[in-house]
């Protein structure tokens, strides 16, 4: 076994275990055919690397040569599709297909030219440069802009780039008079190892964009409750902090209390205590505007962040759903049904003020139970006495 024999071999473990790393990858990830494209692409590229070694040590190297050029556009056309899948920016098979076959009838020709002519490498490289461009610019079309998908663009283009340099390496440096010399030349010592270090590099870059996704996915699973699909209390605290940010006040702050719910679970039975909670999430969702925080803090309580918003306003908003909820047919309920919360609300300034405002929000919250509940208030602190603005039932504000 020589250097690139060596190589060959090196390549195909590498292009395998990458496709294997893919495929177990995909059972985690939520892109996870985009992972599977993506394997299937390493797995079929490096049987290129075999095809080259039978063409080199076996009698059929006109058939083999060719499936070495086969497999390799093949893996990077997969790549293309798999890069689609995982960017938004789907590929359209027609076309792919016909530039896999027009290739395909271009190497045929180009096999029978002399070797290491300008014309031979060119046509042989250009191909797979073309179709690791796809790719590269369906990253950049994608809406995606981290650091990480300009570097996974950046390094495709390059990979591209390669191709074409290996074109003129092979003039440069002879690629074999033969196909089957080409294993025994110098040129595909520098064609194999600097392939093996593109497959390592793009493989490790496309890994990584896959395992911060599954890493985002697990923190959003970790901020939201299972059962009403708002945010938990952990979520709910760390979007408040986000969303506060650099954004002047005033805030509004609302905590809401479902009125009498543990008689819905005696009475009902406790499914329908959790219908019930996630009929007031969908209506609390439903409601909020788009920069609104709306979290489940626990049991039948929830809370509602208005970044930006006033007193008033706040007011009008929390009126507005208690009153929808108040009329509300209920979910697994006799129609005649009806349910109430009661709702406190609080304002403030600056977002370090936020844990002070949800201790006053529920202060006019128990302020509401107290007044006979299906009602809001308002806590608004003048001098140094804690005053409790009431808006009742009716809508109107003191
Ligand atoms: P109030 O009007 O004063 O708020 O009375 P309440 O009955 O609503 O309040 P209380 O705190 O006495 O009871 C809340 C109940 O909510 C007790 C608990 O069993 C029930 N609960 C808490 N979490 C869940 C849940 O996830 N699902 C269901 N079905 N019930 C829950
Ligand atoms: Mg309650
Ligand atoms: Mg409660």
């Amino acid at each position: 076994m020589n250097g690139a024999d060596f190589f060959l071999v090196v390549n195909f473990l590498i292009g395998l275990s990458f496709a294997v790393v893919f495929l177990i990858v995909s059972t985690r990830s939520r892109s996870r055919i985009a992972a599977r494209w993506i394997a299937a692409a390493y797995a079929i590229a490096s049987f290129s690397t075999i095809s080259e070694l039978l063409v080199a040590h076996t009698e059929f190297v006109k058939f083999f040569a060719l499936t070495a050029f086969a497999t390799v556009l093949a893996g990077l056309l997969l790549i293309r599709i798999g890069i689609g899948r995982l960017y938004g920016v789907p590929a359209s098979p027609a076309p792919l297909i016909v530039f896999y076959g027009i290739a395909l009838v271009l190497d045929l020709i180009v096999y029978e030219l002399p070797r290491g002519t300008w014309v031979h490498s060119f046509s042989y490289q250009t191909p797979f440069a073309l179709a690791i461009f796809f790719s590269a610019t369906a990253v950049l079309r994608s809406s995606r802009r981290a650091p990480i998908d300009r570097a996974i663009a950046c390094l495709l283009f390059m990979t591209g780039f390669m191709f074409i340099a290996k074109a003129a390496a092979a003039v440069l440096l002879g690629a074999g008079a033969t196909a089957k010399d080409y294993v025994h030349s110098y040129y595909a010592l520098v064609s194999q190892s600097s392939t093996g270090v593109f497959v390592v590099l793009v493989g490790l870059m496309l890994l990584s964009v896959f395992v911060l996704e599954i890493m985002a996915q697990e923190r959003s699973n970790s901020e939201v409750d299972a059962l009403s699909e708002v945010l938990n209390r952990r979520g709910f605290d760390n979007h408040c902090d986000m969303r506060l940010r650099r954004l002047p006040g005033p805030h509004a702050l609302i905590l809401c209390d479902l009125d009498h719910f543990k008689k819905i679970n005696d009475t009902y039975g406790h499914y329908s205590g959790d219908c019930v909670i996630r009929a007031f999430a969908d209506l609390l969702k439903a409601s909020a505007p788009e920069n609104a925080v709306v979290g489940r803090l626990g049991g039948e309580e929830f809370c509602v962040l208005l970044p930006g918003v006033p007193a008033d306003a706040a007011l009008m908003f929390a009126q507005a759903v208690r009153g929808s909820f108040a009329m509300q047919v209920l979910p697994g309920m006799p129609s005649s049904f009806r349910m109430t919360a009661s709702f406190g609300v609080a304002t403030f300034q600056a977002a370090g003020e936020l844990s002070v405002a949800v201790r006053n929000a529920d202060a006019a919250l128990y302020e509401a139970k107290a007044s006979g509940r299906n009602c809001v208030r308002l806590y608004r602190e003048r001098g140094t006495t804690p005053l409790i603005v009431v808006s009742d039932n009716h809508g109107t504000a003191q």
